[in-house]
């Protein structure tokens, strides 16, 4: 039987150091003239659906509004991202190289994606940072806006991509922020966190994650990755 293995992207995976962030907030000023209060503001573990209402709501747009340019706003996202990024400047964290080598290396490992990226938009970054091909589904921002939403998503793809079902401890969903968590209690997974990013290890631990991580790199991380038992 295969496990699972579910990871987000952005401060799990890869770093673009922040150049993502500029990418919505030009795509929002072409779109709508502001990025609202873009400053200061957390992307942790949102959607990329979400994060652009969330702007455009504190900017004073109405969803409906908002709705219908969603495609105009990440088309023009897209395009800066990918003038953006180049694999001199998105960095791979650490360890995921050699973990997603490992994982291969097993054979009992399913790798997929559960990212609030939109799919195009984790395409690049991933192409940027050398990790295309390396997942084999996965389940984005533009499946769902609701993060939590996403685990059945992503079984759904892996039943038809692998043949088998993930109930369970079996679907383990790696990330660095509380939402990364919170979704994986929500669909009925196991959550390995990993204090790679932003998000302190202290607010990590505080939702009891099944596994903590320091990053990718630490000696316990594929034992941590491949655990079926809660
Ligand atoms: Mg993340």
């Amino acid at each position: 039987m295969l496990r699972l293995i579910l990871f987000d992207v952005d401060g799990t995976l890869l770093s673009t150091d922040g150049k993502a962030g500029r990418a919505i907030a030009v795509a929002l000023r072409e779109t709508f003239g502001t990025a609202g209060p873009i400053e200061g503001y957390s992307f942790a573990g949102k959607t990329d659906p979400q994060i652009i209402f969330e702007l455009t709501a504190q900017a004073g747009f109405p969803r409906s509004e908002v709705a219908p340019l969603l495609p105009k706003v990440f088309d023009a996202y897209c395009g800066h991202l990918a003038a953006a990024l180049t694999p001199a400047n998105t960095r791979v964290l650490p360890g995921v190289r050699e973990v997603l080598d490992a994982l291969a290396a097993r054979g009992d490992a399913a790798v997929g994606l559960l990212t609030g990226n939109i799919r195009r938009g984790a395409e690049i970054k991933l192409a940027a940072a050398g990790l295309s091909g390396r997942f084999a589904i996965g389940a984005f921002g533009s499946d769902e806006e609701d993060r939590n939403r996403l685990v059945p998503v992503a079984r759904a793809r892996a039943r038809e991509r692998w043949g088998e079902e993930f109930p369970g401890a079996r679907t383990v969903v790696v990330g660095d922020a509380q939402a990364d968590i919170r979704c994986a209690r929500a669909g009925g997974a196991r959550a390995v966190a990993v204090a790679s990013s932003k998000t302190p290890k202290g607010e990590l631990a505080a939702l009891a994650p099944d596994a903590l991580l320091d990053s990718l790199a630490a000696p316990e991380a594929l034992t941590a990755l491949v655990a079926t038992d809660p």
